[in-house]
């Protein structure tokens, strides 16, 4: 029965649709945020935490990098999300 057909096309639009976290670009279920950029309580982590953080990231990706380099790669990604591109290191970078 068409009705159905269009039933299950909608249903699985649904299940797919993901949002990513306004941090760090993660691809997540519901929320504005993922587990890695909040606190137990759900907030967002200060700038200096997820900066640390994905410096270290970006330094495992590119061992090759200076701490310079890896630091302003991770400032232009952040000037990608909306919960930093406004942040004043990032706008200073
Ligand atoms: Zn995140």
């Amino acid at each position: 029965m068409p009705s159905e057909v269009a039933y299950d096309l909608t249903e699985e639009k649904v299940m797919t649709t993901t949002s990513s976290c306004e941090s760090c670009g993660m691809s997540i279920e519901s929320g504005r945020y993922c587990g890695y950029c909040t606190d137990e309580s759900g907030a967002l982590l200060s700038f200096e935490e997820r900066f640390a953080r994905m410096a270290g990231w970006q330094a495992r990706r590119d061992p090759a990098a200076t701490k310079q380099d890896i630091e302003r790669q991770v400032l232009d990604y952040m000037a990608t999300m909306p919960a930093w591109r406004d942040h004043p290191r990032v706008q200073a970078r």
